[in-house]
């Protein structure tokens, strides 16, 4: 037989006196090391998550969904994202490409074994904003905001970004009950299509 080497029998010594390196999880919790990709969830802070969806569009596996519920009347509506832990690949593609890179964040939290697969779900539900001529959905109403913030005065130029702002300034009513209306298409929100259109018509 072999005889084990003095190096070797070092290192068993050193082995069973020094630092384990085995965890007692389940029974104790195991703490993930720095860089550990664990379950995505949607920052609950307002406006942290704008509802834009571009996590949903760059998630290889698809594990975001996005569910729009529009009222019966068509004016209004909702945007849910719903992130689903138990078909995410844990890329971090969501949190790389979040446009205010505070929405979705990737967790410590592994332990995610259930019976119930929509017990992980992370969700968040934005306000939408439709198309006052088409019903089209436009976008949700704090991507508008967010957007507003970046352009900062050039935010003027876009009607429908301008028309948001003077709406979270408590301002838009007085505006449209004060407004002649000469150029109404200005003081509506309405989609690229609906608004080309608008100037065209006022151009002609
Ligand atoms: S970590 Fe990757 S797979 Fe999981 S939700 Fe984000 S983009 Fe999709
Ligand atoms: S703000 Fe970030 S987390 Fe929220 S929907 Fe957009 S990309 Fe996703």
């Amino acid at each position: 037989m072999r005889q084990p080497k003095v190096r070797e029998l070092m290192e068993a010594i050193r082995a069973l006196f020094g630092k384990r390196f085995t965890t007692k999880f389940p029974f104790e919790p195991s703490i993930p090391p720095e860089g550990f990709r664990g379950k995505p969830v949607y920052s609950t802070l307002d406006r942290d998550c704008v509802g834009c969806s571009a996590c949903a569009e760059v998630c290889p596996a698809k594990a975001i969904k996005v569910i729009e519920e529009i009222a019966p009347d068509g004016k209004s509506g909702k945007r849910k994202l719903v992130q689903h832990p138990e078909i995410c690949i844990y890329c971090g593609q969501c949190e790389r490409a979040c446009i205010t890179q505070k929405g979705i964040k990737l967790t410590l939290e592994y332990d995610l074994a259930t019976v119930d697969k929509t017990a992980n779900a992370s969700i968040v539900e934005k306000d939408l904003v439709i198309c006052q001529n088409c019903f089209a959905v436009i976008t949700t109403f704090d991507h508008l905001m967010w957007l507003s913030d970046k352009l900062g005065t050039l935010s003027f130029t876009n009607p429908t970004v301008m028309l948001a702002k003077q709406k979270e300034l408590e301002l838009l009513e007085n505006i449209v009950k004060d407004s002649p209306h000469p150029r109404g298409g200005h003081l509506r929100f309405l989609c690229p299509n609906c608004r080309r259109e608008q100037i065209l018509k006022e151009q002609w």
